[in-house]
């Protein structure tokens, strides 16, 4: 019993290591990157890394993810404030994930910005950042769940759950606008599979055969710099090409074979890790 009992103690102690080690933000120097307008209705305001997104609608802003926390919680609102929106104007926060690099500026955006927001994530992913930060944890206000949506002004976000990178992965369609035209957009909310278990394989697989019947889908929302069709451009490529970009040019984020090409991959590869889990 006591050697059970302190072999738990160091797997507790190197975990509780690992989580902090794992914990430490990423130099700024390295991680800083110019914000920008997506879409008329999509704002980019995250890192060179990790992203963190702002829809405006026509009753205040959604923020998706929070970065960090630590330094990158004020970043993210000078980013915000350089693209002309403000923070006390956020009314949701979504987390689509249980990973650290997506919540942790969460519970200082409650306390020290937003209080009035309501903060919004799967049950399976609050759990893991409950296990985590414990009594740091931030509030949560309500629980996304598979079919639901979420409404403010003119703007509604429709929810997937689509676990595999994490149990409670949660993805969002929704429309964006560029100079007032409509396209439908999908966001992932994490891409990239973490289980050997090939019953979530399986049901990660599923999914994105889902998506791709989804009809319509022309833009994809991507949570990491380089989630994309190996024949796309990267987020940042892609920003230059909007920067750049001449009257009559096509949106370059409105690109549906990427998108498709995209979905073809993750499949296959899905495909693979399903056969060799098996
Ligand atoms: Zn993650």
């Amino acid at each position: 019993m006591k050697s059970l009992v302190s072999t738990l103690a160091i797997g507790l102690v190197c975990w509780s290591v690992a989580a902090q080690a794992q914990r430490t933000p990423p130099p700024m120097s390295e991680m800083a990157r110019e914000p920008f307008q997506v879409f008329d209705n999509l704002y980019f305001a995250g890192t060179g890394e990790v992203a963190s997104y702002v829809i405006s609608t026509s009753d205040g802003l959604i923020l998706i993810d929070t970065l960090y926390g630590g330094p990158y919680t004020p970043y993210l609102v000078e980013n915000m404030r350089q693209l002309g929106l403000d923070i006390a104007d956020v009314r949701y926060v979504l987390i689509l994930q249980g990973h650290w690099d997506h919540y942790m500026g969460a519970r200082e955006l409650q306390d020290e910005y937003i209080p009035d927001a309501q903060f919004g994530a799967a049950e399976e992913d609050w759990q893991m950042i409950e296990a985590d930060l414990g009594e740091q944890a931030p509030r949560l206000d309500f629980v996304i769940e598979e079919g639901d949506s979420l409404t403010l002004g003119d703007t509604t976000l429709h929810f997937e759950i689509t676990p595999g990178h994490t149990p409670g992965t949660t993805s969002i369609r929704m429309a964006v606008f560029d100079g007032g035209t409509r396209h439908e957009a999908y966001f992932h909310g994490g891409p990239a599979l973490r289980t050997d278990d090939p019953a979530v394989i399986a049901e990660f697989l599923a999914d994105l055969e889902r998506i791709k019947q989804i009809p319509d889908i022309e833009v994809q929302i991507i949570n990491h710099f380089d989630i994309h069709a190996s024949s796309a451009d990267n987020l940042f490529e892609r920003a230059e090409r909007l920067a750049n970009r001449q009257p009559g040019e096509p949106h370059p984020w409105v690109a549906p074979e990427d998108f498709h090409d995209w979905l073809d991959e993750m499949i296959a590869d899905t495909q693979e890790r399903l056969a060799a889990a098996q």
